[in-house]
């Protein structure tokens, strides 16, 4: 008789899943994780069946940051899915779930943190001060107790991602890090856990953010250059799409994040608005 296997295996205890992983290492296996936030959607499956299809054991963590809010109402809404999400794991047939607690991942004493000091002054660190510095002390944290050797993260989080990047290669970290396309909604709005928010009237009218970005990308291809022009555009476009609440459309170098005046081929816009309470963001490349 075959042995019944349940998978997720799922740890909540830190030390113990790095024993796990050392003792998975020793054995010669390939560690491939990818670190969410739970309410699982397509784009992080996408991410999943992207490390399924490199022979390791696949290990995902879900845990809601609390040092990357800067709004505690943002964290206290942050939407919490997990008997759903722990099926959507065991459908795909990941080995580990990493589910810790707060109290363990920061204790009382708490004192080190991760600080960036370029790149998380433009686009969302503007108006999230601490939030990429929260971001990269958790990734650095679930990197030391997991010890991956590839590690994914989607593009729709395109400076989180530059940061984590940059984080390995400045740290001399030994891990391959993946990226991920951005899965969207049938009417093309970026998947997000956030888009549960939204109420039916709005996630249409956030339809719109992309719709808004495609059509920024359109005149650049019929001959707009200017980053200035083609923001102001975008504005406009968003304006007439009763999207009022912008927070940043920035047209940017992939790599430094700093702004750029004249598109080319490979630059990004990233864009960041609310919709009622949701902020949302979503990026493409020219
Ligand atoms: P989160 O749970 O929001 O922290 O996201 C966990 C990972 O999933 C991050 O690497 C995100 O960039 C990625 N992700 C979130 N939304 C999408 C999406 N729509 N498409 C692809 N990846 C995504």
């Amino acid at each position: 008789m075959s042995k019944k296997i349940n998978l997720p295996k799922i740890i909540h205890d830190p030390n113990k899943m790095n024993l796990e992983t050392v003792r998975q290492k020793n054995k010669k296996k390939k560690i491939v994780f990818i670190p969410t936030m739970g309410a699982l959607h397509e784009g992080h499956l996408s991410l999943i069946k992207k490390g399924k299809k490199i022979k390791g054991l696949t290990i995902v963590s879900i845990f809601v940051n609390p040092i990357q809010f800067n709004d505690i109402n943002d964290l206290k809404k942050y939407p919490n899915t997990l008997k759903k999400d722990i099926e959507n794991l065991r459908q795909l047939k990941v080995d580990y779930l990493f589910l810790p607690n707060v109290e363990k991942i920061f204790p009382n004493n708490f004192e080190t943190t991760v600080s960036i000091n370029n790149l998380q002054k433009f686009l969302c660190g503007k108006n999230r001060p601490g939030h990429f510095n929260g971001v990269s002390t958790i990734v650095l944290k679930l990197f030391n107790i997991i010890s991956p050797n590839v590690a994914i993260f989607g593009k729709k989080d395109f400076q989180q991602l530059t940061i984590v990047k940059k984080m390995v290669e400045d740290l001399n970290m030994n891990i391959k890090i993946l990226e991920g396309s951005i899965i969207r909604e049938s009417n093309g709005l970026a998947m997000s856990s956030r888009n549960k928010l939204l109420s039916p009237k709005n996630f249409h009218k956030a339809s719109n953010i992309y719709k808004g970005l495609k059509y920024i990308k359109d005149e650049y291809k019929k001959g707009e250059k200017s980053s200035k022009k083609l923001i102001k555009k975008l504005e406009k476009y968003y304006i007439q799409s009763e999207i009022r609440n912008i927070d940043y459309i920035e047209i940017f170098d992939p790599l430094t994040l700093h702004s750029i005046k004249y598109v080319k081929k490979g630059a990004i816009i990233a864009i960041a608005v609310k919709i009622g309470a949701v902020r949302l963001i979503d990026n493409l490349k020219f």
